[in-house]
């Protein structure tokens, strides 16, 4: 049976990006190698880290002056490299769920930390609004998909000091405007590779600026000379990254991603707006995820959940599950997801909801 696979992370890959890893763990670039044992230091794969930064920047428009880098550690490892290199002082951050508080009680390792708007006590349900940032931080942090609570950020925010995100959810899920920024993350097991590696994208004169030492490997400064292959990168994981960025720029790049994502997106969240067994968990349509379309049943149904999963097993449909510190489903549509299983949710909504 055709498989759904609406998982969080890991999760779905294009089927180009799969097909040609297979390939190349038999055959790599014609070498008579797997990529699995080549070295990164072949002409092979220098050439597929080169192709892949390029397609970053050319994809999302990355202006001059910032660098792309691949580094090994999860986004979780950003949560002390970002203070680490800039956090000089103070920085402020916004507590929109689980991984933006993780990155908090990093950066409070290394300086004070404000944070300026929460909506922890509403189970981050949505983006807290109208915060104020005070204008002697060293930076910002936010991040721009809470990917556990399916709450977003599509708006790049213009601060008089710098701004560092946590894309690690929605990137290439729509166009991003670097002027406001001076780093962005993220890890790849969402939108682009299978775990192992995390994209990071820096402004390079934003470094430099604190006065602590920074232990080679965390220091950004190191990556960027030696291009990432300051020691052994992640080598597969960029190989199946490469493949991601081909197969986006082959559909049209960057705004063709946002429609069909925009697209997708409206069709489950119109199904679950017109049950009566559903409800969603993130009610301001200003604040709901393209990626992470979280919902849960309403009251008078609430036990039949675990039916609901075991039902849309028998249609191919897995990884529906919400997390669980939110309960429910969670139903990711990532860029490799086709509209076909969105549709095919859909509709085992509706027939789970028409007999029961
Ligand atoms: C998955 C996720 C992380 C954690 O990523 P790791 O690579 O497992 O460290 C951090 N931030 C966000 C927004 C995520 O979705």
């Amino acid at each position: 049976m055709k498989k759904h696979n609406f998982y969080a992370g890991p999760s779905i890959l294009s089927e180009y990006t799969i097909q040609n890893t297979a390939d190349a763990i038999l055959n790599f670039a014609d070498t008579g190698l797997s990529v699995l044992e080549v070295s990164h230091r072949s002409k092979e794969f220098q050439a597929v880290i080169d192709e892949a930064s390029a397609l970053v920047k050319e994809i999302l428009d990355v202006p001059a002056g910032f660098e792309v880098l691949w580094l090994g550690g999860g986004a979780s490892m950003q949560f002390c490299m970002i203070p680490y290199n800039f956090l000089a002082r103070k920085a402020a951050f916004l507590d929109t769920g689980t991984w933006a508080s993780n990155a908090i009680k990093e950066a409070r390792l290394f300086g004070e930390v404000e944070v300026v708007g929460s909506s922890k006590e509403a189970g981050y349900t949505y983006i807290p609004k109208g915060f104020e940032v005070p204008a002697d931080v060293d930076y910002f942090h936010y991040t721009s998909n809470n990917t556990i609570y399916g709450t977003e950020t599509r708006v790049d925010p213009k601060l008089p000091c710098r701004v560092i995100a946590d894309m690690s959810s929605d990137i290439f899920s729509r166009p991003i405007d670097f002027t406001g920024y001076d780093a962005i993350y993220a890890g790849a097991q969402k939108n682009l590779a299978p775990a192992g590696v995390t994209l990071v994208i820096v402004r390079e004169d934003a470094l430099g600026h604190v006065d602590r030492p920074i232990p080679t490997m965390l220091d950004y400064r190191t990556h960027i000379k030696k291009g990432s292959m300051f020691n052994t990168p992640p080598v597969l994981p960029i190989f199946s990254a490469l493949q991601t960025l081909r197969y986006y720029k082959q559909l049209g790049g960057i705004k063709e991603l946002e429609r069909r994502d925009l697209e997708k997106a409206a069709v489950l969240y119109g199904a679950i707006d017109d049950s009566k067994m559903f409800t969603g968990t993130v009610t301001d349509p200003a604040d709901r995820s393209i990626m992470n379309v979280c919902f849960v049943m309403t009251p008078e149904y609430k036990e039949l959940e675990a039916d609901f999963i075991e039902f849309c097993k028998g249609r191919g449909i897995v990884g529906i599950k919400g997390h669980r510190s939110v309960g429910g489903f969670r139903a990711s549509l990532y860029n490799a997801l086709p509209l076909e299983s969105v549709k095919v949710l859909v509709e085992a909504m509706r027939d789970f909801e028409s007999t029961h």
